[in-house]
């Protein structure tokens, strides 16, 4: 069996060495040749080929079972765990953690011609993630503030950006930063803020097991940094926005 492909050979070869080569390892060759990196957060979908996200989950269903058989889970009479396998997998590939296989939600951002500059800020945005370090789910809120550059967004894209940023394992401080990024170069604000509080099911769940405690951090950036009496009028008006739901 071939464990790697020559540089010039195509993954939809005919090559039956290829075959062999399980899909994950096809795409890792594809991101090391490129020299790409592949972290839990990062997303990788240009490197996906059509086709190959669901030979993907085949792979990891398969690795399901074999750990589900470690842990001597009897998987063949057990009826619940069954099919728990197929069930983890397209979980993992196509719900939780599909903000690294899937590609950006097209989002169009449009000419600010007003030259709008008053900051405004929108929220709550659910938080789905889970953690890095055990994969066990992370919920919370967070809070998008903008004053408006060159262009802008509709609203609801901000939901849409989130969601597929945090749909990744993350640790809360990277994820804060990538969304950042993410909504940065989309539509260039003069400032930008962010804040999320979230609560970690791997302290409340298991290890300290503290069920209130949560995580709260920002990243403030351009106008927002500069100037703190922006950035308070961002604070205040989540505390506005929390005030208004109860939260
Ligand atoms: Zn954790």
């Amino acid at each position: 069996m071939t464990s790697t492909l020559p540089s010039n050979l195509s993954s939809r070869t005919e090559n039956p060495d290829s075959l062999m080569i399980p899909v994950s390892q096809k795409i890792k060759n594809r991101l090391q040749e490129q020299g790409v990196p592949f972290l839990a957060n990062d997303n990788i979908a240009q490197y996906i080929e059509n086709g190959e996200l669901e030979c993907l989950e085949i792979e990891v269903a398969g690795k399901v079972r074999e750990l589900l058989k470690s842990l001597v889970i009897d998987i063949d009479n057990d009826h619940n765990t069954e099919e728990t396998a197929e069930r983890v997998a397209r979980m993992y590939l196509q719900e939780v953690f599909k903000g690294r296989y899937l590609p950006q939600p097209k989002v169009a951002s449009f000419p600010n011609v007003k030259d709008l500059d008053e900051i405004y800020t929108v929220g709550p945005i659910t938080v789905r993630s889970a953690c890095s370090h055990h994969l066990v789910p992370i919920m919370g809120n967070c809070w998008i503030g903008i004053k408006p550059g060159e262009r802008v967004i509709g609203i609801s894209k901000f939901s849409r950006i989130a969601d597929w940023v945090f749909s990744r394992p993350h640790i809360q401080e990277e994820a804060v930063i990538i969304l950042a990024d993410e909504i940065e170069e989309l539509c260039q604000p003069q400032g930008l803020a962010i804040l999320l509080k979230a609560q970690h099911y791997c302290m409340k769940w298991r290890g300290v097991k503290e069920p209130q405690t949560s995580m709260v951090n920002s990243v403030v950036r351009g106008d927002f940094r500069k100037d703190p009496s922006l950035k308070q009028e961002f604070f205040e008006l989540v505390k506005q926005q929390e005030s208004m739901i109860g939260y």
